[in-house]
């Protein structure tokens, strides 16, 4: 016969279950009620040596019926057929407890959370969310409401999402208006996305409202009121935003660079952008700066002089190859190879990096695409972190 590993995993917690069962009887005891109640358990146990699983799962239920006290094994199997992927057969352990009668409430609420465990690794989100639902109140409230708010982030219902969001804040299980922001952002580009601006707008100030030290809301409505035709009122969001939030000026640098010039602002964005400059030297912030002395004709032969001092405080090949891109060469006829191989070993370098898990990418996500972490991506290139 051939030895199947899978034994041992049965093996053990059985083995553990057996023990702990037998240890709760003295010989005399034993000797009086095994007449009565173990046979079930002996004929499981057969079938398991068997490979009979489904039998053995069988009469283990039927052993459950006859006696009470072996909620602990069937805790231990439907743990075990879940780790090991057999969520069918963990749903029909976890449900067969739900069905008892003489179960106690701490003993029932384990099991409802074991069942939403399943049918969340199962990836059944319609019915981990209704089992998930049933543990309001109970001592697994906190993980439930927590897993709740993964299966509405992940199927974009930012309406049900806020509410348990909202839910926790009160509790006080956390701070959840960043969070709260967040959805409320979400829904004004879909508003967006389908021309409503002023719902949109209306959503965004209510974010701003909700987390006013968060960058996001005022970038977005930067962006809304640009697309609005109100460059004024979008360059004094992003003069907020440094005021607010420097740490995300980044971000929105091309943005203001944009507004400053259709609003005549030019000085005074440069004048903004050199005092974070000096505080974060940032390449998106250094781009920026250059972009605005080119713009200008005074400024146009010097802007470039910027990515030089950039280099003499950072040895930056992002920054260099922007530079060299404007430089005339003794060997001119060989510049576009080099320049073609310096951008393609500098492009990795302008990438995004998420702090949680490192997944990287080439655009700024508020939410990771490969961890589901909030925040998580800083304001900076894989080249400055
Ligand atoms: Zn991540």
């Amino acid at each position: 016969m051939e030895f199947d590993l899978s034994w041992i995993f049965l093996g053990l917690p059985l083995a553990f279950g057996l023990g702990w069962f037998a240890s709760r009887f003295d010989l005399r005891q034993m000797r009086e009620e095994n007449r009565r109640a173990p046979k079930a358990y002996f004929k499981g146990l057969n079938y398991l040596l068997n490979e009979q699983q489904d039998q053995a799962i069988d009469a283990f239920i039927e052993a459950v019926q006859s006696d009470p006290d072996t909620t602990e094994l069937h805790f231990a199997l439907g743990n075990l057929f879940r780790r090991r992927g057999e969520y069918n057969r963990a749903v029909r352990v976890h449900e067969h407890l739900l069905s008892r009668g003489d179960l106690s409430r701490a003993d029932r609420e384990r099991a409802q959370h074991a069942l939403a465990l399943d049918f969340l690794k199962a990836g059944l989100l319609d019915r981990a969310e209704d089992a998930l639902r049933r543990l309001e109140g109970s001592a697994f409230e906190g993980q439930a409401r927590m897993a709740l708010l993964a299966i509405y982030e992940r199927s974009r219902d930012w309406p049900q999402a806020s509410d348990i969001a909202r839910r926790m804040h009160d509790a006080q299980q956390g701070d959840f208006s960043t969070r709260l922001a967040h959805y409320l952002c979400e829904q004004a580009l879909a508003l967006a996305a389908h021309g409503e601006l002023p719902a949109a707008q209306a959503l965004l100030e209510q974010a701003l409202a909700t987390a006013p030290q968060a960058p996001r809301a005022r970038i977005e409505l930067a962006r809304l009121q640009q697309r609005q035709g109100q460059p004024e009122a979008a360059f004094d969001t992003l003069q907020a935003l440094a005021q607010a939030a420097p740490a995300a000026l980044p971000l929105a640098a091309p943005l203001l660079v944009e507004t400053a010039t259709a609003t005549g602002q030019a000085p005074l964005a440069q004048a903004l952008l050199q005092h974070h400059y000096e505080d974060m030297p940032s390449l998106d912030l250094l781009e920026a700066v250059v972009a605005l002395e080119a713009a200008n004709a005074d400024t146009a032969a010097v802007g470039r002089e910027w990515y030089v001092r950039h280099l003499e405080r950072e040895p930056s090949l992002v920054a260099a190859t922007k530079w060299l891109a404007g430089e005339t060469l003794t060997h001119e006829q060989f510049h576009p190879q080099i320049q073609r191989a310096l951008e393609q070993a500098a492009k990795p370098l302008t990438r995004y990096r998420c702090a949680a898990c490192g997944f990287e990418a080439r655009q700024h996500f508020w939410q990771c695409p490969g961890c589901q972490t909030w925040d998580s991506y800083p304001a900076r290139r894989v080249e400055e972190l």
